[in-house]
């Protein structure tokens, strides 16, 4: 009887560190470093195409996770002429015909090859799938990366360079240029309200002077906050669950203890 309660607590927090792996790994790969992946290996075929994958990527996570939210909203449609707009990434329909099947399966939407890691397939897409790349705009979203803050995103740069005042004032003036292309101010009011905000949330942050940070509208990440707070509060019940049943398994061994001493005692007595 000892043994199986040893085992039945061996068990439980067998049981306790799996789901505790589950949900640090589940929190882990939605926090937006999740998908970082290795050093790109694109480059080698960017001799005609003068335009980084991985810092494209980057731009439309950051677009994705930071402005369409807010954009969808307020039901704005961003017009063509807007460099943000999908149609003015070289890469999107590629990046669209992207499968991450499994953590180590991605496959290839046009032909369905399979792959071990993403920058394999990106090699494949460069390497096989060139003419569909959408050429034709020759527009490259990551030249709007120093805007955006891609950086952050890559965790590629080391943060703490110096801040030079000549470069940060060109991208906060390509980034009003920006918001006024994609958000007119005189095309009503959700396009005022959007520009305001795309002023807010990534033009402010490009000043020397420090204190502001890009993003502080926040977007999707909020989700990965959630998903903490969630594992926190299960794992604490998983506790509390535990502590019971070592506090009842207590009081069944004291009780049967209990019994023996009478049955002992009560057999000391017949003899
Ligand atoms: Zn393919």
């Amino acid at each position: 009887m000892g043994l199986t309660r040893k085992q039945l607590t061996i068990l439980f927090l067998c049981l306790c560190f799996t789901v505790f792996l589950q949900l640090t790994s589940v929190s882990s790969s939605t926090s937006p470093q999740g998908q970082k992946e290795t050093a790109s290996s694109s480059f080698e075929h960017e001799k005609e195409v003068h335009c980084s994958r991985e810092r494209s990527r980057a731009a439309w996570k950051i677009i994705d996770e930071y402005l369409m939210p807010f954009v969808e909203k307020e039901r704005y449609k961003i017009s063509s002429r807007c460099r943000l707009h999908p149609e003015n990434d070289l890469y999107r329909d590629q990046e669209q015909h992207k499968m991450h099947v499994d953590i180590n399966e991605w496959r290839c939407g046009y032909c369905k090859k399979t792959f071990y890691e993403e920058k394999y397939l990106d090699k494949h897409f460069d390497n096989r799938h060139y003419d569909l790349l959408n050429v034709s705009h020759s527009k490259c979203l990551a030249d709007v990366c120093g805007v955006l803050h891609c950086d952050l995103v890559l965790d590629s740069a080391p943060h703490k360079t110096k801040c030079n005042p000549a470069a940060t004032g060109r991208n906060k003036h390509l980034c009003e240029s920006l918001a006024d292309s994609c958000f007119p101010v005189n095309e009503g009011t959700s396009a005022l309200r959007l520009n305001e905000f795309f002023l807010r949330q990534f033009c402010d942050a490009h000043t020397c002077s420090g204190g502001r940070k890009p993003f502080s509208k926040g977007g999707k990440k909020e989700t990965s906050t959630l998903y903490v707070i969630i594992s926190v509060l299960v794992l604490m019940l998983l506790a509390l669950f535990y502590i019971f049943m070592y506090l009842y398994l207590r009081g069944i061994k004291r009780g049967s203890q209990g019994l023996k001493h009478i049955s002992k005692s009560g057999q000391k007595k017949r003899s």
